[in-house]
Order: structure tokens, then sequence, then C-alpha cells
């Protein structure tokens, strides 16, 4: 198990794109911390770099406490898990497990010992003697994680690792990492442009954009207190909505007031308490235990939330409430959050 520390991290691939601009993180001993952020931001040169499958443009590296800089990534005992499978075809699920330690110089008895155990924790037992081709996506994905397991490693990347599977198997196999990680209490870096999986997932949550770091939280202060207008944007589905300088009386001219839908509350039309905006509805889109209500008020489009049989044709006249301490105030010329008022 290990802390890893970056310190102003960079990298400028050759030909000059600077994917990553001076990170600083430290990740503790057994967190699991997730890197997320539109594609291209800059995540997996980030994991790549803490891999030493790139070398540093800038910056400083450390795996508990040591400078790794200029390790190879063997030196640096890490384990990898990306979205391509990456097993060997034409070996049996036993040997795909067996082959990290057989390379490590291990005892026949000792890799049985470990291919044992690892098989039994991933539930892939009855699937030692398939090949992979006779696996199903989720199976496959498992025997990935399990030959990242066998070597017992002081830190685990995963770049993507559930991005080929369909929806289902994606939440199933999320489950399962956040349960590995639980058993095995050890460092967990994890890359993903999904939210849901950053959320669910991690102790801690990186918000990257072009190659800088914009926030690092736990996922429910990211969520109720983002740093700045692209990390509010980010997280929450549907988006947060964003009520422009100046408009509704609401916000100041050089505020940008974001108010999350669920806080947004389509009342019956007429209500006349203070505080509530009227509007027409622009589009319903039930979703069972609420709907998400498109609304034009004064000229913007605002989402809010309603009851699961809500029902309204597109123009039907509504009112809106909102508890005001849930809004959040952006600078209008940064982004960067204020304190509330
Ligand atoms: P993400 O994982 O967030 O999608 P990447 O780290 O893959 O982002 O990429 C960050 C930036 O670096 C992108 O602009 C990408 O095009 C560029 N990039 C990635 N790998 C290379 C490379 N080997 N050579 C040159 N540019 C690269």
């Amino acid at each position: 198990m290990a802390t890893v520390s970056l310190e102003d991290v960079r990298k400028v691939y050759r030909g000059g794109v600077a994917a990553v601009k001076g990170v600083t993180l430290h990740i503790a001993d057994g967190e699991f911390v997730s890197l997320v952020g539109p594609s291209g931001c800059g995540k997996s040169t980030t994991l790549n770099l803490i891999a030493g499958l790139e070398e540093l443009s800038g910056g400083t590296l450390r795996i508990d406490g040591e400078v790794v800089n200029g390790m190879s990534p063997k030196e640096r005992d890490i384990a990898m898990v990306f979205q391509s499978y990456a097993l060997y075809p034409h070996l049996d699920v036993a040997r795909n497990l067996a082959f990290p330690l057989e390379v490590a110089g291990l005892s026949r008895a000792d890799i049985e010992a470990r291919v044992r155990e690892v098989a039994s924790g991933l539930g892939l037992e009855a699937l030692l003697s398939r090949r992979p081709k006779e696996l199903s996506g989720g199976q496959r994905q498992r025997v990935a994680l399990g030959r990242a397991l066998v070597r017992r490693p002081k830190v685990f990347l995963f770049d993507e690792p559930l991005s080929n599977l369909d929806a289902a198997l994606r939440t199933q196999m999320r489950g399962e990492i956040k349960k590995l990680h639980e058993r095995l209490q050890a460092t967990f870096i994890y890359v993903t442009h999904d939210q849901s999986e950053a959320m669910t997932l991690s102790d801690r949550v990186v918000v990257m954009s072009q190659g800088e770091v914009q926030q690092v939280a736990p996922p429910r202060e990211l969520y109720d207190a983002p740093a700045n207008l692209f990390v509010a944007g980010f997280f929450g589905s549907p988006r947060i909505n964003q009520v422009k300088p100046g408009t509704l009386g609401l916000a100041a001219e050089d505020v940008v007031l974001g108010l999350r839908p669920e806080h947004l509350v389509v009342t019956a039309q007429g209500d006349e308490s203070p505080g509530a905006l009227t509007g027409l509805v622009y589009l319903v889109e039930p979703m069972g235990a609420e709907s998400w209500v498109t609304v034009d008020v004064a000229g913007e489009q605002l989402v809010a939330r309603a009851p699961g049989d809500f029902r309204a044709a597109s123009g039907t006249p509504v009112s809106l409430r909102f508890d005001a301490s849930k809004l959040r105030r952006f600078d209008a010329k940064t982004g960067r959050a204020r304190a509330s008022e």
C-alpha cells in the first residue's frame, strides 16, 4: 500500500501539446481517487505519468515518499487496468492470471495459490479453463482485474475500465470495484469521463479541464459547493440551471446563479408566494419517480422537478418555486464561486 504524490507535474508532448499543466495532488494510502473531466483534459496522461508509461516534462512524482520520476513502470510496483481488456487470447483464464507471476519468477505452488485466491474473490473459479473469446464482456473485465490483483501491487490504476461494457453491466462492475476497494484497502486511482462513476466510487474526485485541476473534493462537496461553473456544470443530471447576469430580477449584473433542477419545483399555476417564478412549459420528461420539466421563464429555459405523474402540454403556464438557500453564486467573468450572501 502506498501514498502517491504529484508536485507541479507537467507533460508537454512532442509537437508542443501541453496535456498536463502543473498538477499538484496528494493521494493518501488506501484512498480511492478519481480523475474526471471531458475527453482530452489530460486524465489519461496524468495516469500514464504515474504509471511510468510517459515521461514527465516537469515536476516531481513520489510513491510512498520516494521520487519515482526516472523509474520504469516495473520498479514502481503498480498495476494498471485498461478499458481494452488486453488478455492473451491463446491462454486460458488460469494462465492469463498466472502470467504476471510467471514473469516475476514465483514458484509454481505460490502461483497456484494466488491464482486460486484471486479467482475465488472475483467469482472466476468455474471459468479458469476457458479462453478469453469464450467469456462475456463482464467476465473478461473481471479477468483483467484479476490479473492486476495477483501481483498485489502497492497502487492500482484504472483507465476507463468499464467504458466498453453495456449500461447494466457497467453498473454491476462499478459496484464490484467499490467492494474490491473496501476489501483490499489499497490505493486506487481511477480515470473516467463519467460523472456518476466518479461520484459513486470515490473518496475524493479530481476534476480536470484543459490539463488543469479545477477542484479536488469528496463527491458530496463537489456537488454542493462547486468551486466554479465548470465543476457545477460537469456534475448533476440534468445539468445545473445557470441564470445569466441581470435576468429574472434574481442575479446582479456580475453574477451567474446556479440552481440545481431538483431544487426548482413546479407548483400549481397561480402560485403567488414571494419568490415564485412563472413560465410556460416547453418539455416534460417523465423519469418514473419524478419528471423533469423544461420551462421558458422570461426568455430563459430552466429545468425543474415535478412529480412522476406530472403531465402538461407545451405552452401550459406553471409556477416554479425554489429554496433561496440552494442558489449558488458565480462570478460572471471568472466563473469562480462566490460566497453566498
Ligand atoms: P483524456 O484522458 O482526458 O481524454 P489525454 O490525457 O488522453 O486526455 O490527452 C490530453 C491531451 O494530450 C489531448 O489534447 C491529446 O490530444 C494530447 N495527447 C495525448 N496523447 C498524446 C500523444 N501521445 N502525443 C501528442 N499528444 C497527445
